[in-house]
């Protein structure tokens, strides 16, 4: 069964970078995603790129998700985003905590993205779809797996709409922080975060940053392809299209696609598992 999609794309720094993704879009668009999704760099570094990104998009009759983080920002400066926002016809938002570059410290009016959740609905009622992130194999900062999922449930009783979760590639890390979530008495929707193996390297480098974890025999496998970029994405679409596979026999509500701003290993993906109509 094809399950709802949606894609995630950062904002591009240079003009080249904006043409190039406005054609990955129209490849991608072709797949029909219920939304596309724009990052936000912590501390408002992207604001302009994000939300001329976001302004593309709905220009373009996609639905548009803002990625909205708030760390170091205070409530008179969110109120102003959401305003621009809404004026934008901005309907969704992905409400992050997001993380700083070390040495800023927290600083801001907001710990963490629950308080983010909690203030938009104050000043803005029901006005935003609230999307938040979840993660089945565990926030790095978090201080127990325990914790973590009350965290999440603090986002949710905060007004959250759905989830998406951090990349992984052990499905029973999402189907258990599922079982979970719901024997907490949390029914939101949790979709899981696909991102595609299209790079040894860089893969390793965001999983170790963001806490995703790359079992060892699918590392132990791409390392010993060492440049060989075409085994790492033949390798990589088979392992991802299995784990869509059994995430979507296994009730994932909806996927959503780390594009990195290609459009290649997702259509293939798409392709492999017959989704693409
Ligand atoms: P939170 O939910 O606030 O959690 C952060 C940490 O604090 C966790 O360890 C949690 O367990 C802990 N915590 C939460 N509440 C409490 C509490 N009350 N007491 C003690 N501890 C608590 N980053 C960006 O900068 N820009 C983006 O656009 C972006 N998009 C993302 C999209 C998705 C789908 C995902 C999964 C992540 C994204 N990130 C993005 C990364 C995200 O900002 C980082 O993972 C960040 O470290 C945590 O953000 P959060 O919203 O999950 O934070």
């Amino acid at each position: 069964m094809r399950l709802p999609l949606s894609f995630e794309f950062f904002p591009p720094k240079t003009p080249e970078g904006v043409a190039k993704l406005r054609a990955v879009r129209q490849q991608l668009y072709a797949r029909q995603p219920e939304f596309c999704s724009v990052t936000y760099g912590a501390g408002g570094s992207t604001h302009d790129g994000t939300f001329g990104t976001v302004r593309q998009i709905l220009e373009e009759g996609v639905d548009a998700a803002c990625h909205f983080s708030c760390i170091g920002a205070t409530r008179a400066t969110v109120r102003e985003q959401l305003k621009e926002l809404k004026a934008m016809g901005v309907k969704r938002l992905v409400a992050l905590r997001g993380d700083l570059p070390s040495g800023y410290g927290m600083g801001g009016e907001f710990h963490y993205a629950s308080d983010l959740v909690a203030f938009i609905r104050e000043e803005t009622g029901r006005d935003f779809h609230i999307e938040v992130a979840c993660y089945p194999e565990v926030h790095p900062q978090a201080r127990s797996p325990e914790a973590d999922l009350q965290a999440f449930a603090a986002k949710v009783h905060a007004g959250a709409d759905s989830a998406i979760t951090q990349y992984f590639f052990s499905p029973e890390a999402y189907f258990r922080f599922v079982e979970e979530a719901r024997r907490l008495g949390l029914d939101t929707p949790i979709v899981p975060g696909i991102m595609p193996i299209t790079s040894s390297t860089q893969l390793m480098r965001f999983s170790d940053a963001c806490g995703a974890e790359i079992p060892r025999w699918i590392r132990l496998r791409l390392q010993g392809f060492g440049d060989d970029t075409a085994s790492i994405k033949a390798f990589g679409l088979d392992v991802v299209t299995e784990l869509c596979a059994r995430l979507a026999s296994g009730g994932a509500p909806a996927l959503h696609f780390y594009t990195m701003n290609q459009s290649v290993a997702t259509l293939a993906l798409l392709e492999r598992l017959g989704w693409e109509g």
